[in-house]
C-alpha cells in the first residue's frame, strides 16, 4: 500500500470523476517544509506561526519572522503558503507575555483577541508577513474570528500596514489572500456574511468540535464528545462551505479531521476545496480521494445529514459506500 501511495507523490490530488482537489501540510516551523514537499503536498494550508513566538526567549522580531516566512514560502517554490497569524493563549503561554489568570483560558484572552488588543505584536507579525510576500504566494489567516467586526478590525490593520510599506516604497505581492479559520460555532452561523469580506475559510475542526460540544479538547474525562461525524457537526460544515462558495471562495479544513479516511468522504460530497493535515496523511488521503465519486459522495453526504442520528451512524454509512474496514 506505501508503495502504491508513493507513486502518487507527483501527482495531482483528482476524484474519480475528475475533481481537482487540494491536499496540504499543517506545520509548524519552517523546518517542515521539507516533509511537506517529500509527501507531495500542494500547498501549506496552516503554518501555525505561534511556535516561532514559543521557541523563543522575547518577542520574535520582525526580521526574525520575515527570515522563517521566506523560508517557508522558498521551500514551496511558488505553492501556497497560509500563515496563520499567532494563536497564543487557550493552552499556549509564553513566558515573555504575562496573560492573565483565566478560570476557563479555551474561552478567555486567546488568538485574534490578543492581536486586536495589543496591536503592536500583530502589526510587527504582519509587516513581516508582507515583506516575505514577495517569495512565494503567500495568504494570512486569522485565529479565533467570533464577529464581522473582528474580521473587518483585523484586514483594516493588515491593509493599513500593507499601504504604510507602499507608501515607504517596499515591495509587496498584490495577491496576498486574507482569510479566516472557521473554529467558532457563532462565526459559522454567520458565514454567510463574513464570506463577503474574507477571501477564503479554513474550517478548524479541532476548536470547531470543542466548542461546539461545549467539551474541551484536552480533557480526557469528556474525550467521548469528539465527534467529528455528528450531524451537528457536519451541519456546520455545510453551513460554512456552502456560504464561501456562494460568495465565489474556497473553503478549506486544517483540523485534525481533513485527514480522517471517514471525515474526507463526506467533505468531498459537501464540496471542501481543499484538505490540510499531517503531511504523513497526504498520500493516503490522495489516494483514497482517487476512488469516490463526487457525485455518489454527494448522496453519501445528504443522507448523513438527513438520515444519520448520531456519530456512529455516519461512521456505519460511510464504511457501507467506500469499502472500507
Ligand atoms: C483547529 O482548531 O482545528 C486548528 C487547526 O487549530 P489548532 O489545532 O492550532 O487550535
Ligand atoms: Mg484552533
Amino acid at each position: 500500500q506505501k508503495a502504491e501511495w508513493e507513486k502518487l507523490k507527483n501527482e495531482q490530488t483528482v476524484t474519480k470523476d475528475g475533481k481537482a482537489l487540494i491536499t496540504a501540510a499543517n506545520i509548524g516551523t519552517p523546518d517542515d517544509v521539507q516533509g511537506a514537499t517529500d509527501n507531495g503536498a500542494e500547498a501549506v494550508g496552516l503554518f501555525r506561526s505561534e511556535f516561532l513566538y514559543m521557541n523563543a526567549s522575547e518577542l520574535p522580531s520582525e526580521d526574525d519572522q520575515f527570515e522563517a516566512y521566506k523560508s517557508a514560502l522558498e521551500g514551496m517554490n511558488g505553492k501556497q503558503v497560509v500563515v496563520r497569524t499567532m494563536d497564543i493563549g487557550g493552552d499556549k503561554h509564553l513566558p515573555y507575555l504575562p496573560l492573565p489568570e483565566e478560570m476557563n483560558p479555551f474561552l478567555g484572552y486567546r488568538a485574534i483577541r490578543i492581536s486586536l488588543d495589543q496591536q503592536e505584536i500583530f502589526r510587527t507579525q504582519l509587516r513581516a508577513l508582507l515583506r516575505a510576500s514577495n517569495y512565494g504566494k503567500l495568504a494570512i489567516m486569522f485565529p479565533m474570528i467570533a464577529t464581522v467586526k473582528e474580521f473587518k478590525d483585523a484586514r483594516a490593520i493588515f491593509d493599513d500596514e500593507k499601504a504604510k510599506l507602499v507608501a515607504a516604497g517596499t515591495s509587496v505581492a498584490d495577491d496576498i489572500e486574507v482569510g479566516m479559520m472557521m473554529e467558532i460555532p457563532a462565526a459559522a452561523m454567520i458565514a454567510d456574511k463574513l464570506a463577503k469580506y474574507a477571501d477564503f475559510f479554513s474550517i478548524g475542526t479541532n476548536d470547531l468540535i470543542q466548542y461546539s460540544m461545549a467539551a474541551d479538547r484536552g480533557n480526557e474525562h469528556v474525550s467521548y464528545l469528539y465527534q467529528p461525524y455528528n450531524p451537528s457537526i457536519l451541519r456546520l460544515i455545510k453551513q460554512i462551505i456552502d456560504a464561501a462558495h456562494a460568495e465565489g471562495k474556497w473553503a478549506g479544513m486544517c483540523g485534525e479531521a481533513a485527514g480522517d479516511t471517514i471525515m474526507v468522504p463526506v467533505l468531498v460530497g459537501l464540496g471542501l476545496d481543499e484538505y490540510s493535515m499531517s503531511a504523513t496523511s497526504i498520500l493516503k488521503v490522495r489516494s483514497l480521494m482517487r476512488k469516490l465519486d463526487t457525485t455518489e459522495m454527494k448522496q453519501l453526504a445528504d443522507r448523513a445529514l438527513a438520515d444519520a442520528e448520531t456519530n456512529d451512524d455516519v461512521i456505519a454509512m460511510v464504511k457501507a459506500a467506500t469499502q472500507q474496514d
